[in-house]
């Protein structure tokens, strides 16, 4: 929403801008607002995971949001650590962090670590104890719980509230020199136990862990909290806006009191908007990482994590990622998303640029019985329907064939127009065939159809003497290329309402199901992160982790059809 007068001071930096990315949202407003008056020369954003786990689709909305404001105005964006809690983090999530962002498409301009700036939140905190706004206290984590009040009843001071400058000096540098043991002191910033903000009840700021940090090793400890580190991270690194989720709202005014208090010569500023919700999708890293720990998936990139890197094993790809993104835009209302409009950009993105091929998931031998044993012929199949520029291929049609059990029915309702015996039906991109016998073995079951096939009918030659209803895929057995399919559900899913059971009691037992099927031999050499559309099935993307060479695993993206609408389009 640019009024014309900010159009006219931005136009130079508006050209080239990607359309799709100009969304008006209230934070971009608010950058164009800060622009315009000169308050802000350029826009630093930064975003600023704890690495103790692996990101994912929530965090991918804050990454976009972040890097593309930032982009919009030729600004910054910086990928900040925020590392200050040692017990929980590792240089394994670091990593991975790294790779996932840059994997979405973006490159920060600054890496950082927030223990980098532990010596200097240590000589900002001790500002605060020489202006007498900071006071160690020996209070237990218990009882500063329970004199914190409620929000209809004020704090209670601590007892050691009103401690000298010399001795919280004194005090804290003993902390950090390790002479008490975890819990035994804290730091607390001296503000007002009757405020009407509980966050402002003289918050923890500084705490004692004995813990090896991932970065600086034993050198510390003690460590800031959050609520008082961020604040200083931003500054020390210029950010301008500073986009967090709403549940900081709360914590915003003593946000602006550290900056203000330690004497910040920056002064960054806060901004929150809804984090993303989807439906069925638990999204915490905490929670997350107990599935990863109690082994109820394949690790953090299970194509059935809600994580970047589960999302790009299974095919999901940047740009479905971004789009998604873009189109749930920036509100300060929480909401939940549909997991289906996720789906929507995913196939979105894929419907022309994927071979369309054919794969049976649950195999069915079909003899076709007058077809001349020993001969092969190669049928013409156009790769992508939708996208002609794709060319075309040629698959081998012979005697016998493997098509889906799902597609043949002994005793069928009215209405199913696929093969029953008696009953003829078009072999996609081949000949009509027709069900003449159905073999079974001694249990009884279906092992085998023998059909035959009308040479007239052949796809391509214009036939039209007479109809049917059905049209089924298949692959030609000497040729078919063995592979396994996995098709997933969600891993988690939402209750009914009222439904008080944790997370982990809503695992859904039916989540992954792995089936032996065959591909077409085009499909031979595929090599990790191919994807392919396969007739009726959906989206499929060759799994990374285990294909190996001769055997071929797919994971299915999505499948094709669903009866989502994104609104007002
Ligand atoms: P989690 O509870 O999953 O660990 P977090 O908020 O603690 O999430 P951080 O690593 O601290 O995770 O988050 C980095 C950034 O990502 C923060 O700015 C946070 O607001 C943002 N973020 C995290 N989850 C979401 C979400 N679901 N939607 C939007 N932004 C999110
Ligand atoms: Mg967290």
């Amino acid at each position: 929403m640019y009024d014309e007068g900010i159009t006219r001071v931005f136009k130079g930096r508006l050209v080239g801008l990607d359309s799709k990315m100009s969304s008006s949202n209230f934070i971009k407003n608010i950058v164009i607002e800060d622009l315009a008056a000169g308050r802000v020369k350029e826009v630093v954003t930064r975003f600023p995971p704890e690495p103790n786990g692996y990101l994912h689709i929530g965090h991918a909305k804050s990454i976009c949001l972040n890097f593309e404001l930032a982009d919009e105005f030729k600004g910054r964006t910086h990928l900040r650590f925020d590392d200050t809690n040692p017990v929980k983090e590792d240089a394994e999530y670091v990593e991975a962090i790294k790779r996932d962002v840059q994997w979405l498409g973006f490159d920060w301009d600054g890496l950082f670590f927030a223990s980098d700036y532990f010596k200097e939140m240590y000589e900002r905190a001790k500002l605060l104890i020489r202006k007498g706004l900071a006071y160690v206290d020996d209070q237990s984590a218990d009882q500063i719980r329970e004199t914190r009040g409620t929000l209809t009843q004020p704090g209670i001071e601590s007892p050691y509230r009103n401690r000298s400058v010399e001795e919280n000096l004194d005090l804290f540098e003993r902390m950090k020199n390790g002479e008490f043991p975890d819990g035994a002191k804290v730091l607390r910033a001296k503000i007002d136990m009757a405020s009407p903000n509980i966050n402002m009840r003289d918050p923890v700021i500084y705490r004692i862990v004995h813990a090896t940090h991932h970065n600086t090793g034993d050198k510390w400890c003690i460590y800031p909290m959050y609520a008082f580190a961020h604040p200083l991270e931003d500054a020390i690194e210029g950010v301008t806006h500073s986009i967090c989720t709403l549940e900081f709202e709360d914590q915003r005014p003593f946000y602006d009191w550290v900056i203000r208090e330690t004497e910040m010569p920056h002064v960054p500023r806060q901004y929150e908007f809804a984090r993303l919700n989807l439906t069925n999708t638990v999204m915490s890293k905490r929670k997350l990482k107990m599935l990863v720990d109690e082994k109820a998936v394949d690790g953090w990139d299970d194509p059935r994590m809600p994580t970047i890197s589960g999302l790009r094993r299974k095919g999901y790809t940047p740009e479905a990622i971004r789009a998604f993104c873009r189109e749930i835009g920036v509100a300060r209302s929480n909401s939940v998303v549909d997991e289906q409009m996720l789906e929507h950009f995913i196939r979105e993105d894929l419907k022309l640029k994927c071979l369309r091929t054919m794969a049976v998931l649950r195999p069915l031998k079909v003899v076709i019985t007058n077809y001349p044993e020993g001969q092969t012929e190669w049928l013409e199949a156009e790769n992508n329907t939708e996208n002609p520029e794709m060319g075309s291929r040629r698959i081998p049609f012979s005697r016998e064939i493997y098509i889906e059990q799902d597609d043949f029915m002994e005793n069928p309702p009215s209405k199913y127009f696929r093969l029953f015996p008696g009953n003829e039906v078009r072999l996609k991109h081949a000949y009509f065939i027709k069900c003449e016998e159905v073999v079974k073995n001694e249990a009884g079951e279906v092992v085998e159809l023998r059909c035959t096939y009308d040479p007239e009918t052949k796809s391509g030659s214009g036939f039209t003497g007479r109809k049917v209803k059905g049209t089924i895929h298949w692959v030609d057995a000497a040729h078919a290329v063995p592979a396994e399919f996995r098709l997933y559900e969600p891993l988690i899913t939402d209750g009914e309402e009222g439904d008080d059971r944790s997370f982990l009691e809503r695992l859904n037992p039916n989540s992954l199901t792995k089936l032996q099927g065959f591909v077409e031999p085009g499909l031979k050499d595929a090599v990790p992160h191919d994807k392919f559309q396969f007739f009726r099935h959906g989206y499929f993307n060759v799994d990374p982790k285990d294909t190996k060479p001769g055997q071929l695993v797919f994971n299915r993206i999505v499948s094709l059809k669903s009866s989502f609408q994104l609104p007002n389009k």
